[in-house]
């Protein structure tokens, strides 16, 4: 398999772009090869510059719950196109946005669109704070937000990769009120709650972790950690930006039946595009400016074309359920393949899944923690997942993220993932 064109590309692109990608993930660094530059996709896979396809379980990092280009939901963006592009001023479209997403969510009262999930989280918290009128905020190591500087502090994902933690450039005073918690460990929250709980604005989560690969929460971890913000008037964001309408139409909050005070959105509801929202009791968002003095706004934000994509995904989700089931038994199946493998090999490495997400570590199970997805072997990572591209298929270019599927994976791409893992896992090993 030749690479010709995606290395001079990458070439060209370090001249003008740091490090020739726009986010970090993408340089594939930490998997030891130069990034392939994509040409065009369709369904589960995608087809890069020089002419190769591959199974993709990137998805875009999650919003392709559909796949890629799938024509349903192509299907009338010219039109709105031809109609104008941004306007800055409402549109019907999204207010029948706002009302799917309260619909969906019983814990939103109000919804307010972004354009990232960055923009979705930093936004939650300004809200938490002015509404409880308290500063400090408890995030879990592993758990990644986003890269607003208050959240940037021992976050999952591309820093966890990188060994960065923290990144240079983010004053210390703003990260002075962020403290950090052990994700599924209760009393690391309890300990901070019972010396300084009364300061606490909000606690922040991903209900289920997916940018420390994929970690369940212990169901009684989330059941406490609700009741301990509850007990002191804290208010609990789930960051919802990978679980929203993946994990469940209801997302993470539906499965565990957990209910937060504020949500965060993304991927998802974008169908592709760029997109983030965040939302909550009322109580609490009318907060938002122009109701409250909380100031938040966006140029693009609601944006005709996202708003179309994300309603049209989240419409078919919607009269679609067995979507989730039949997601959720490709995930199964990829479990099952990647444990036969695992046995047969007699190697050390765990596979973690909860419904439609799931994970490969390259460490000794179990996987539940921080410090254990800490001890998975990197370097056999980065072996193994240049011998899957060698064979078609691309699994996301770190350790520490989640494998993403669609409707449009078909059982052949999870066979060929299967077969193509056993002999990549030899070759690492
Ligand atoms: N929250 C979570 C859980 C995420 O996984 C991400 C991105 O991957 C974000 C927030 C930030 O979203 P965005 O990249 O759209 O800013």
């Amino acid at each position: 398999m030749e690479h010709i064109r995606s290395k001079k590309l990458y070439e060209e692109a370090k001249k003008y772009i740091p490090g020739g990608v726009n986010s970090p993930v993408r340089a594939f660094k930490s998997v030891g090869l130069d990034p392939v530059f994509i040409e065009k996709a369709k369904g589960s896979k995608v087809y890069d510059v020089d002419g190769n396809s591959y199974i993709d379980y990137i998805c875009s990092w999650g919003p392709l719950i559909l796949g890629h280009s799938n024509d349903e939901i192509l299907d009338g963006i010219e039109e709105v196109l031809n109609r104008g592009t941004s306007y800055g001023i409402p549109t019907e479209i999204e207010v029948k946005m706002a009302k799917l997403i309260t619909e969906a969510y019983p814990s939103v009262d109000m919804v307010r669109m972004v354009n990232s999930g960055t923009e979705a989280t930093m936004s939650a918290l300004r809200v938490a704070r002015a509404y409880t009128k308290r500063n400090k905020i408890i995030k879990f190591e592993g758990c990644y937000h986003g890269h607003s500087d208050a959240l940037l502090v021992k976050s999952g994902s591309g820093t966890l990769t990188y060994g960065v933690p923290t990144s240079p450039g983010v004053p210390k005073g703003t990260v002075e009120d962020t403290i950090v918690c052990t994700y599924n460990d209760i009393e690391s929250v309890e300990n901070i709650f019972n010396e300084q709980g009364e300061e606490i604005a909000a606690v922040i989560i991903e209900p289920v972790a997916g940018n420390m690969g994929v970690v369940p929460p212990k169901k009684e971890f989330l059941e406490r950690l609700r009741k301990i913000t509850k007990d002191y008037g804290t208010v609990l964001i789930f960051d919802e930006v990978i679980t929203g309408f993946r994990l469940a139409y209801g997302g993470a909050q539906e499965v565990y039946g957990i209910e937060p005070d504020m949500t965060c959105f993304g991927k998802i509801i974008g169908g592709g595009l760029p997109v983030g929202a965040y939302g909550g009791k009322r109580e609490i968002m009318k907060m938002v400016s122009p109701v409250g003095d909380v100031y938040q706004a966006g140029t693009l934000s609601g944006n005709p074309l996202a708003m179309y994509m994300g309603y049209k995904t989240i419409m078919k989700l919607k009269e679609n359920k067995h979507i989730y089931d039949e997601i959720e038994n490709k995930a199964k199946r990829l479990e099952e393949g990647f444990k036969e493998n695992i046995n047969k090999l007699d190697i050390d490495a765990e596979v973690n899944r909860i419904k439609g997400m799931l994970c490969l570590f390259f460490a000794e199970g179990p996987i539940k923690s921080y410090d254990d997805v800490s001890r998975c072997n990197t370097k056999k990572y980065g072996i193994y997942f240049r011998e899957m591209l060698q064979r078609g298929v691309l699994m996301p270019p770190a350790q520490f993220e989640g494998i993403f599927l669609s409707t449009e994976h078909k059982d052949e791409d999870i066979e060929k993932t299967i077969k193509a893992s056993y002999e990549a896992l030899k070759i690492a090993y």
